[in-house]
């Protein structure tokens, strides 16, 4: 049988339960999936436990549930795929692409924290972190909603990490492994992610991975112009406001409302909602202010 031809996915990190920033990446990518009838996967991003909190994980599953937001097949948690990530580190390295770091915090301070290959030592070091070398290659790639999007990674990013200090496997790593073990063609998410998507892209290459379709849509910010995330206290979602928070999310990415004798409950309202997705109505930009929402009335 043919496989589908679009695989989207959602990907939340388990540090706090979701906000309406995470709802409007959730719904985007979901609606873009099912309008185009692909597939929308969930994978619990769960790599980082000194950054994770109890519980964290369970109730982001069950307040996507509670919105009528239902993932196809199994959650991949990157919890259980050490030994995939550990196989690519050391692919990496046998090959000469990746290297042990030893560089201090202060070290890369001096050099505007962009490391730029001068460190490489040669033999396993315990307690070192692990750097992808770049090239001088420039990175681009074509997003539908912020257009080319260029990086030069050894200017602005330098041989980036791929396992930490802490032998914690980096997201950047991670996170291609899985879009490809995953069979993820299109990713939707947010656009605080844009500048990790030219490393991604490099990854991609150097793993001979395919690179799938990139849009990224904007962020909500509150009137500080701080993105909504647990570190500025976004409030969590309420299961109760579930429909409420949809058409929030819908409102916010400008598309069409169903009629009032539709809002019966959450999955008639993705239902409509998928039906009328059009990715071209979404803003535009990189961000957007949480004020935007104080106009809509439901
Ligand atoms: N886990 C990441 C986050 O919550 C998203 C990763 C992705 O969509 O690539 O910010």
């Amino acid at each position: 049988h043919t496989p589908p031809k679009y695989i989207g996915r959602f990907a939340p990190s388990p540090t706090g339960p979701l906000h309406l920033g995470s709802l409007i990446a959730a719904v985007a990518s979901y609606l873009d999936a099912k309008s185009q009838q692909g597939l929308w996967l969930l994978r619990m991003e769960d790599l980082d436990p000194p950054r994770e909190q109890a519980g964290a994980a369970e109730n982001i599953l069950q307040c996507l549930q509670a919105h009528g937001l239902h993932w196809h097949g199994e959650v991949l948690w990157q919890s259980q795929q050490q030994q995939r990530y550990q196989a690519a580190v050391e692919q990496l390295i046998a090959t000469g692409k990746a290297f042990y770091c030893r560089c201090s915090r202060s070290q890369l301070a001096q050099q505007q924290g962009i490391h730029a290959g001068n460190c490489q030592a040669q033999a396993p070091y315990t307690g070192c972190a692990v750097r992808l070398r770049v090239t001088e290659q420039s990175l681009s790639f074509n997003d539908p909603l912020q257009g080319r999007v260029q990086q030069l990674l050894h200017r602005e990013v330098g041989d980036f990490v791929i396992q930490r200090k802490d032998q914690f496997y980096a997201y950047q790593l991670a996170a291609v492994l899985d879009d490809a073990l995953q069979g993820v063609t299109h990713v939707v998410r947010g656009s605080d992610l844009l500048d990790s998507t030219p490393r991604q892209i490099f990854l991609q290459q150097q793993l001979a991975l395919p690179t799938p379709q990139y849009v990224h849509i904007p962020v909500i910010t509150n009137s500080a112009g701080h993105k909504l995330s647990k570190q500025t206290f976004a409030p969590a979602l309420s299961p109760q406001q579930a429909c409420q928070n949809l058409l929030k999310a819908l409102y916010f990415l400008q598309q069409p409302l169903p009629p009032k004798s539709q809002q019966h409950d959450c999955s008639q309202i993705l239902q409509w909602a998928t039906a009328h997705w059009s990715l071209k109505a979404v803003p535009h930009c990189t961000a957007i202010d949480e004020i935007t929402l104080q106009h809509f009335a439901c």
